[in-house]
């Protein structure tokens, strides 16, 4: 099978592989469309997360199951369906505290096992889920983005009448701005830098300088410092702000702020559970979630998808490579 190998720093390179076969607890899945994520783009860049080369990248994807391990009872060869890419181990601290998203021994699709930027890739059964007819492919690839969105706005507490910024105008800050309306947010405002991206959110407010002690929540969703900084600074007394995305280097905070004004920091990593509701959102027209993925190019013109996820900025949210 066509596969792409994550080899070293900015080295993702095309390679034939054996189609894996599925442990007890796994299924086989064709691959029909695999979105990239700006994480990928940060592994290509510089391995954050310390991935052991070489390793198939992608980790949002969507396809048809075509083989299923011995235990595996709810999914049958031809469901269409989306994987999840976080793998708890399910007997840890953090599992057993109800915090499988944190799992201290998580396993995780693209980086410590082969993901879905291939045309087979494997998933424990637990995560993946059939996806209905009526949701394309390149929608459920969007499982797993749509569910760390989800936890970002919980992360945020209750929300009803609140007003919420939200700093950072790629697919994520998109998605967020998009659910935080849909959870009763009072007021929702973006800040960011590409008026294509920005306009593709209905319903927000769309600003150009960020506001100072006047939001009651403001969610870091882009990661540098500078609007790490802006988000302390929106706050308004008891604000609280979410840390969706981070900078990689330490980041200064005015904990003098945090002080007088009584400010809470969350942070939001993977999601807490929110995998049925996410697929919930999917099928929800008036999230029009299927508009996040702007561009599906086949799977042969994976240079040109990456470039475009990496620098099409004015032109593009997600990108799919696709499998027909
Ligand atoms: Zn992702
Ligand atoms: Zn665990």
């Amino acid at each position: 099978m066509r596969a792409l190998q994550l080899q070293g720093i900015e080295q993702l390179v095309q390679v034939t592989l054996p189609v894996p076969v599925p442990a007890g607890d796994e299924v086989l899945i064709q691959t029909k469309a695999a979105t990239i994520c700006t994480s990928d783009l940060h592994d290509i860049r510089s391995n954050p997360f310390g991935i052991q080369y070489p390793r198939v990248m992608g980790h949002e994807g969507a396809g048809v199951v075509v083989q299923c391990g011995a235990k595996v009872k709810d999914l049958k060869p031809g469901d269409r369906v989306a994987s999840h890419p976080v793998i708890p181990c399910g007997d840890c601290e953090e599992c057993m505290r109800g915090l499988q998203h944190l799992c201290s021994r998580m396993g995780h699709s693209g980086i410590d096992r082969d993901g879905c930027f291939a045309e087979y890739f494997l998933q424990r059964a637990d995560r993946v889920r059939k996806i209905p007819g009526d949701i394309s492919f390149a929608t459920g690839a969007l499982l797993e983005p749509v569910a760390v969105c989800l936890e970002a706005v919980y992360r945020a507490g209750n929300i009803k009448e609140k007003t919420v910024l939200v700093v950072g105008d790629g697919p994520f800050g998109n998605m967020i701005a998009r659910l935080a309306q849909k959870q009763g947010a009072g007021r929702v405002m973006v800040y960011g830098r590409t008026p294509f991206r920005l306009g593709m959110i209905p319903g927000a407010e769309i600003l150009d300088t960020v506001p100072e002690r006047s939001v009651d929540v403001a969610i870091l969703a882009v990661g540098n410092a500078e609007a790490a900084e802006s988000c302390i600074k929106a706050l308004r007394p008891r604000g609280r702000m979410v840390v969706f995305s981070a900078a990689h280097q330490p980041v200064l905070v005015d904990l003098f702020s945090v002080h007088v004004l009584e400010l809470e920091i969350a942070g939001a990593c993977n999601d807490e559970d929110k995998i049925e509701e996410a697929l919930a959102c999917l099928s929800d027209r008036t999230l029009a979630l299927e508009n996040i993925v702007t561009h599906q190019l086949p799977f042969d013109n994976w240079k040109e998808a990456f470039d475009l996820a990496r620098n099409g900025h004015d032109k593009a949210l997600k990108v799919a490579l696709v499998f027909e």
